[in-house]
């Protein structure tokens, strides 16, 4: 692993949810964003791994289309 790819997992990791807690958590944030509330501000380790991690963006949008 390279110094500059070290510091880029530090800098993402700071924030991120993870795979494991958006999953657990979707639901409520697809709640939040639903009812017009900012779910960036009450999850923002959601946001933040919502915008790194594909398979979870998939998922949280078709939640988001299922719900509206
Ligand atoms: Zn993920």
């Amino acid at each position: 692993m390279s110094e500059s790819t070290f510091g880029d997992f530090l800098r993402t990791d700071r924030r991120d949810a993870g795979c494991d807690k958006t999953m657990a958590l979707m639901h409520l944030y697809v709640e939040l964003v639903i009812a017009g509330s900012d779910a960036e501000a009450r999850y923002p380790e959601i946001a933040a791994h919502l915008r790194a991690c594909d398979p979870c963006s998939e998922d949280y949008a078709g939640l988001l289309a299922a719900a509206r």
